[in-house]
């Protein structure tokens, strides 16, 4: 299906492996707070672990701009990743150099190893040629499972690639299937709902669906702008003052196309964002002076169930409220559960929704959930994702 090759390309038994990996889990002190990361890769680990790999696992974590800190070292991650396999995952503190050549020519079929955080070095986001080289040395293959690092052009994503054959990770070519399948072959009707805070990140999105989408549904932040353009006074809702114009071609492009523009017909505001402040539910126009809308109002919510009922396909980014701030989650909550009572075929992305829908405890619920943030966003605009291009092709 997709025009990359993968792990299943390869024989990998007795072979030097380096995966990359998107290890970039939340900590709470040496702790890793949520393990979703990690699980999401397990599937291509114990493969090429069964398989009779060699493999060696290099991550970043956080933003350590080219230093080695304390705080941001790896050891937590292959603690837990131990557990999560039940095999001791060693962890050694370098990324390249002659103790990460000595530990790989001492590996076993079948062993593991983890190299620290490979952001510690500050010729990491540079893609500095001769680092990559480096990298890639000990090693017969590459392969990359790192979706949520895909856009990024590194040396452990993109620079190692032209040393050593690299190959996509299960989780990698699920991610390309599952994200390019609305874009490629979309079943009808496709509803997109978008939501999130800003029209400005997400606008190439936004015109890509437009042409795509029978249906386009737009709640949060996002929608307040849309609202304003619109004509509404929206009190002191958060909204992108420099992208009304822009929201306002959109709506005026909606009345000749096909897609179905769904603005929210009624929101709830509050006068204080904080938990447990008062709120009241408010026709658009009602939203004025020191009113701030902060979720879809319960009819908005009801339009967007029964648009989902009738749809094939749905596809989601970004949350329709302030779903940090209970009960500002209840239309985000409500329009995760109509889609879970749909027959729809169902593709969520974005880190924040990813977020509330877990804290919903609506994922299973859903048929793909991507692990990418800004690389899913960047992947349905139709970029081309630098970590995708430098695998081999089929
Ligand atoms: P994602 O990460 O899913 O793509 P974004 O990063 O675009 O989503 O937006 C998420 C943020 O949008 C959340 O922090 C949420 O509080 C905020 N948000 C949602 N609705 C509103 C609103 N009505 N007013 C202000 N912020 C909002
Ligand atoms: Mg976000």
């Amino acid at each position: 299906m997709i025009n990359k090759k993968s792990i299943e390309d390869i024989d990998p038994r007795g072979k030097n492996i380096l995966m990359r990996v998107d290890f970039n889990v939340p900590l709470e002190g040496n702790r890793v707070r949520d393990d979703s990361r990690i699980r999401a890769a397990l599937p291509t680990i114990e493969t090429l672990i069964k398989e009779g790999a060699r493999l060696v696992l290099v991550s970043h974590l956080g933003r350590p701009k080219g230093k080695s800190v304390d705080s941001l070292k790896m050891d937590p991650v292959a603690k837990r990743l131990s557990e999560l396999i039940e095999m001791h995952v060693p962890k050694i503190d370098s990324v390249v150099g002659s103790e990460v050549e000595e530990k790989v020519q001492a590996m076993k079929d079948g062993e593991l190893l983890m190299l620290e955080n490979v952001r510690f070095a500050p010729e990491e986001e540079k893609n500095d040629p001769a680092f990559a080289r480096q990298l890639a040395q000990p090693f017969d293959y590459y392969v990359n499972d790192a979706f949520g690092t895909a856009h990024r052009a590194h040396a452990s994503t993109v620079g190692v690639a032209a040393y050593i054959p690299a190959v996509a990770g299960m989780l990698m070519k699920k991610e390309i299937e599952e994200l390019s399948r609305c874009l490629d072959e979309p079943q009808r009707p496709l509803t997109t709902i978008l939501g999130g805070a800003k029209v400005s990140d997400k606008i190439n999105v936004i015109r890509r669906f437009f042409e795509l989408a029978d249906n386009l549904l737009v709640g949060g932040g996002m929608a307040n702008t849309f609202l304003v353009a619109a004509g509404f006074d929206l009190g002191s809702s958060f909204y992108e003052k420099e992208q009304v114009e822009t929201a306002a071609a959109l709506i005026e492009q909606a009345k000749e196309s096909r897609c179905r523009l769904l603005l929210p017909n009624d929101l709830v505001a509050v006068e204080e964002l904080k938990p447990g402040s008062p709120h009241h539910t408010f026709k658009p126009e009602e939203v004025t002076g020191s009113w701030k809308a902060v979720d879809i109002g319960p009819e908005t919510t009801t339009r967007f169930k029964s648009v989902i009922k009738e749809s094939a396909m749905v596809v989601w980014n970004g949350p329709l409220g302030v779903f940090e701030i209970p009960p500002f989650d209840r239309g985000t909550g409500e329009v995760a559960s109509g889609i879970a009572e749909s027959k729809a075929y169902s593709v969520v992305g974005g880190g924040d929704l990813v977020a509330a829908i877990e804290m919903l405890k609506l994922s299973e619920q859903i048929n793909f959930i991507s692990t990418g943030g800004g690389a899913t966003l960047e992947f349905w605009e139709g970029k081309e994702l630098p970590g995708i291009t430098a695998l081999l092709d089929r």
